[in-house]
Protein backbone atom coordinates (compact mmCIF):
# COMPACT_ATOMS: atom_id res chain seq x y z
CA UNK A 1 0.00 0.00 0.00
CA UNK A 2 2.44 2.62 1.04
CA UNK A 3 4.75 1.99 -2.31
CA UNK A 4 1.27 2.61 -4.18
CA UNK A 5 0.95 5.93 -2.35
CA UNK A 6 4.48 6.93 -3.43
CA UNK A 7 4.10 6.22 -6.63
CA UNK A 8 0.49 8.39 -6.99
CA UNK A 9 2.31 11.24 -5.76
CA UNK A 10 5.30 10.62 -8.13
CA UNK A 11 2.63 10.84 -11.54
CA UNK A 12 0.73 14.22 -9.45
CA UNK A 13 3.96 16.06 -9.11
CA UNK A 14 4.99 14.99 -12.85
CA UNK A 15 1.54 16.15 -14.00
CA UNK A 16 1.77 19.32 -12.06
CA UNK A 17 5.26 20.50 -13.61
CA UNK A 18 4.08 19.56 -16.72
CA UNK A 19 1.30 22.63 -16.42
CA UNK A 20 3.67 24.64 -14.82
CA UNK A 21 5.94 24.68 -17.94
CA UNK A 22 4.61 25.08 -20.87
CA UNK A 23 7.85 26.47 -22.46
CA UNK A 24 8.32 22.94 -23.42
CA UNK A 25 5.29 21.97 -25.37
CA UNK A 26 7.14 23.71 -28.32
CA UNK A 27 8.34 21.43 -31.19
CA UNK A 28 11.24 22.30 -34.02
CA UNK A 29 10.94 21.74 -37.59
CA UNK A 30 12.52 17.91 -38.30
CA UNK A 31 15.73 17.25 -38.75
CA UNK A 32 16.54 20.70 -36.77
CA UNK A 33 17.62 23.18 -38.84
CA UNK A 34 18.38 26.86 -38.84
CA UNK A 35 19.35 29.85 -40.73
CA UNK A 36 23.07 30.84 -41.03
CA UNK A 37 22.83 34.20 -39.58
CA UNK A 38 20.15 36.99 -38.23
CA UNK A 39 18.17 38.68 -38.95
CA UNK A 40 16.54 36.65 -41.51
CA UNK A 41 14.98 38.86 -44.29
CA UNK A 42 11.59 37.83 -45.32
CA UNK A 43 9.82 39.25 -48.20
CA UNK A 44 6.24 39.83 -48.90
CA UNK A 45 5.11 39.88 -52.69
CA UNK A 46 3.72 42.82 -53.71
CA UNK A 47 0.11 41.47 -54.93
CA UNK A 48 -1.61 40.62 -52.01
CA UNK A 49 -5.21 38.08 -51.86
CA UNK A 50 -8.19 40.23 -53.05
CA UNK A 51 -9.32 40.50 -49.49
CA UNK A 52 -6.56 41.96 -48.09
CA UNK A 53 -4.70 44.00 -51.30
CA UNK A 54 -3.72 47.64 -51.79
CA UNK A 55 -6.06 49.33 -49.84
CA UNK A 56 -6.73 47.39 -46.97
CA UNK A 57 -3.23 46.55 -46.29
CA UNK A 58 -2.57 43.05 -46.03
CA UNK A 59 0.84 43.43 -47.21
CA UNK A 60 2.12 45.87 -45.57
CA UNK A 61 0.12 44.68 -42.50
CA UNK A 62 2.16 41.17 -43.12
CA UNK A 63 5.54 43.10 -43.47
CA UNK A 64 4.91 44.80 -40.05
CA UNK A 65 3.44 41.58 -37.99
CA UNK A 66 6.41 39.46 -38.76
CA UNK A 67 8.86 41.37 -37.15
CA UNK A 68 7.43 40.23 -33.76
CA UNK A 69 9.84 37.36 -34.21
CA UNK A 70 13.13 39.66 -33.54
CA UNK A 71 14.94 37.77 -35.63
CA UNK A 72 13.30 39.05 -38.82
CA UNK A 73 13.87 41.67 -41.34
CA UNK A 74 11.06 41.89 -43.78
CA UNK A 75 9.88 44.46 -46.71
CA UNK A 76 7.91 44.13 -50.05
CA UNK A 77 9.02 42.76 -53.60
CA UNK A 78 7.94 42.40 -56.75
CA UNK A 79 10.09 38.87 -57.43
CA UNK A 80 7.34 36.29 -56.55
CA UNK A 81 8.81 33.16 -55.03
CA UNK A 82 11.20 30.89 -56.60
CA UNK A 83 11.30 27.14 -54.58
CA UNK A 84 14.72 26.81 -53.45
CA UNK A 85 16.26 30.12 -54.01
CA UNK A 86 16.23 32.80 -51.30
CA UNK A 87 15.17 34.91 -50.21
CA UNK A 88 12.40 33.67 -48.27
CA UNK A 89 9.49 34.86 -49.85
CA UNK A 90 5.56 35.81 -48.79
CA UNK A 91 3.12 34.60 -51.81
CA UNK A 92 -0.57 35.97 -50.28
CA UNK A 93 -2.17 35.21 -53.77
CA UNK A 94 -1.19 32.04 -54.48
CA UNK A 95 -1.59 28.66 -53.00
CA UNK A 96 1.67 27.13 -54.69
CA UNK A 97 -0.91 23.91 -55.32
CA UNK A 98 0.03 23.03 -51.57
CA UNK A 99 -1.92 24.64 -49.74
CA UNK A 100 -5.48 23.86 -49.98
CA UNK A 101 -9.01 22.43 -48.22
CA UNK A 102 -8.65 23.84 -44.25
CA UNK A 103 -5.13 24.82 -44.78
CA UNK A 104 -4.96 29.18 -44.37
CA UNK A 105 -1.54 29.05 -45.35
CA UNK A 106 1.67 26.81 -45.60
CA UNK A 107 5.50 26.88 -45.23
CA UNK A 108 8.26 25.06 -47.29
CA UNK A 109 12.28 25.84 -46.05
CA UNK A 110 14.98 24.41 -48.39
CA UNK A 111 18.08 23.27 -46.41
CA UNK A 112 21.63 21.57 -47.01
CA UNK A 113 22.45 18.55 -45.33
CA UNK A 114 24.26 20.57 -42.97
CA UNK A 115 20.37 21.69 -41.66
CA UNK A 116 21.44 24.99 -42.53
CA UNK A 117 17.87 26.83 -43.87
CA UNK A 118 18.70 28.31 -47.00
CA UNK A 119 15.42 29.60 -48.54
CA UNK A 120 11.46 29.07 -47.16
CA UNK A 121 8.41 30.29 -49.32
CA UNK A 122 5.15 31.27 -48.14
CA UNK A 123 1.88 30.21 -49.73
CA UNK A 124 -1.69 31.12 -48.52
CA UNK A 125 -5.00 29.25 -49.64
CA UNK A 126 -6.73 32.27 -51.37
CA UNK A 127 -10.35 30.60 -51.28
CA UNK A 128 -10.65 32.67 -47.64
CA UNK A 129 -11.35 35.88 -46.86
CA UNK A 130 -8.41 37.37 -44.78
CA UNK A 131 -8.37 40.86 -42.43
CA UNK A 132 -6.00 42.45 -41.26
CA UNK A 133 -4.59 45.07 -38.51
CA UNK A 134 -4.74 47.96 -41.31
CA UNK A 135 -8.44 47.21 -41.85
CA UNK A 136 -11.09 48.92 -40.22
CA UNK A 137 -14.27 47.40 -41.02
CA UNK A 138 -14.54 44.86 -39.02
CA UNK A 139 -14.34 41.00 -39.16
CA UNK A 140 -16.49 38.53 -40.11
CA UNK A 141 -15.41 35.18 -41.00
CA UNK A 142 -12.38 36.45 -41.78
CA UNK A 143 -8.81 35.12 -40.73
CA UNK A 144 -6.34 37.24 -39.30
CA UNK A 145 -3.33 37.70 -42.41
CA UNK A 146 -1.27 39.25 -39.18
CA UNK A 147 -1.03 36.53 -36.71
CA UNK A 148 -1.38 33.63 -39.56
CA UNK A 149 1.84 35.21 -40.95
CA UNK A 150 3.80 35.55 -37.77
CA UNK A 151 2.76 31.80 -37.40
CA UNK A 152 3.77 30.88 -40.48
CA UNK A 153 7.17 32.80 -40.16
CA UNK A 154 7.66 30.69 -37.21
CA UNK A 155 8.16 27.83 -39.82
CA UNK A 156 10.11 30.01 -41.99
CA UNK A 157 12.60 30.41 -39.35
CA UNK A 158 12.57 26.36 -38.36
CA UNK A 159 9.82 25.94 -35.64
CA UNK A 160 6.81 23.43 -35.88
CA UNK A 161 3.63 22.91 -34.22
CA UNK A 162 3.04 23.60 -30.62
CA UNK A 163 0.79 21.62 -28.45
CA UNK A 164 -0.05 24.89 -26.40
CA UNK A 165 -3.46 26.77 -26.78
CA UNK A 166 -3.31 30.38 -27.55
CA UNK A 167 0.53 29.64 -28.90
CA UNK A 168 1.20 31.77 -32.41
CA UNK A 169 2.81 28.10 -33.08
CA UNK A 170 -0.79 25.99 -32.62
CA UNK A 171 -1.51 24.36 -35.54
CA UNK A 172 -5.01 26.38 -36.01
CA UNK A 173 -6.61 29.16 -35.16
CA UNK A 174 -10.48 30.88 -35.74
CA UNK A 175 -11.97 33.62 -37.65
CA UNK A 176 -11.29 36.77 -36.14
CA UNK A 177 -8.86 35.59 -33.67
CA UNK A 178 -6.12 38.12 -33.63
CA UNK A 179 -4.20 36.19 -30.64
CA UNK A 180 -1.33 34.97 -33.28
CA UNK A 181 0.19 38.74 -33.43
CA UNK A 182 1.67 37.84 -30.27
CA UNK A 183 4.50 35.53 -29.40
CA UNK A 184 3.63 33.53 -26.05
CA UNK A 185 6.55 32.16 -23.45
CA UNK A 186 6.20 29.17 -25.57
CA UNK A 187 6.91 30.64 -29.31
CA UNK A 188 9.91 33.22 -27.74
CA UNK A 189 11.53 29.52 -26.19
CA UNK A 190 11.66 27.93 -29.62
CA UNK A 191 12.96 30.65 -31.21
CA UNK A 192 15.56 30.96 -28.67
CA UNK A 193 16.16 27.18 -29.11
CA UNK A 194 17.35 28.19 -32.44
CA UNK A 195 19.25 31.49 -32.23
ZN1 LIG B 1 1.77 25.76 -39.12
Amino acid sequence: MKKHNILALGIAAILTLAAAEPAMAYTLLSPRRAWASTPIAVRVYTTGNSTVNDGSGGVSATVSAIKAWGVVSSSTTSQQAVRGSAPATIMLNNNGKICTGSCLAATLTGYYSGNTIYDADVYTNTRYSYTSSKETDGCSGEFDIDGIMVHEVGHVIGIGHSSVSGATMYPSVAACNYNNRTLENDDTAAKNDLY
